[in-house]
């Protein structure tokens, strides 16, 4: 059987990626969506087991340290990592995955399968990241302040990436990621 194919998604926090992705995923319930493992606290609506798995700090050093982990980085303060099983299990049978990390990830991801296709979306402006993450209003004012400092070296990377995406408009946004996927020779 034909492995399948990891395709990584990287982007400053605030640019719209998980709005994104799930258009997407929506358009194409074949992808495999990977379920990241946070010691951040659950956001209002966010579901343990469906937008991550919400661990402690303890639990979550015990899966770096079993090796339980593909990748795993630090941002804004909390641990985020990818579930490894399930990511070698899927690629096993053929599934193309997708994994939506931040930049430390995604170079870690680029070591360890130097095929995976990685994407990175951008915002329109940095000012336009700026009011999308303001107008989130989930976050505290600290808390916004250290992503848009991550956002900017973060979007210092982009030229590390496969492809770039700018998030200006949904519609015309997934229909460059989806040549980037499915007709990468087109783009
Ligand atoms: P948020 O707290 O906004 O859900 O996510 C913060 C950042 O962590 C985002 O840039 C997101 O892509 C990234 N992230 C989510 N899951 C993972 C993961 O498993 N590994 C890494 N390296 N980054 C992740």
């Amino acid at each position: 059987m034909r492995l399948g194919k990891l395709i990584v998604f990287t982007g400053p926090s605030g640019v719209g990626k998980g709005t994104l992705l799930r258009s997407l995923l929506r358009r194409h319930p074949e992808l495999y969506f990977s379920i990241s493992v946070t010691t951040r606290a659950p956001r209002p609506g966010e579901v343990d087991g469906k937008h991550y798995y919400f661990v402690t700090r303890p639990q979550f050093e015990q899966m770096v340290a079993t090796g339980e982990l593909l990748e795993w980085a630090e941002f804004a303060g909390n641990y985020y990592g990818t579930p490894r099983r399930p990511v070698e299990q899927q690629i096993q049978q053929g599934c193309w995955v997708v994994l939506e990390i931040e930049i430390e990830g995604a170079r870690q991801i680029r070591q360890t399968f130097p095929d995976a296709l990685r994407i990175f979306i951008l915002p329109p402006s940095l000012q336009e990241l700026e009011n999308r993450l303001r107008d989130r209003a989930t976050d505290s004012e600290q808390a916004i302040l250290r992503r848009l400092k991550r956002a900017e070296a973060e979007l210092e990377a982009a030229d590390e990436f496969d492809f770039q995406v700018v998030n200006d408009n949904l519609e015309k946004a997934l229909a460059r990621l989806e040549a980037a996927l499915f007709s990468p020779a087109a783009i």
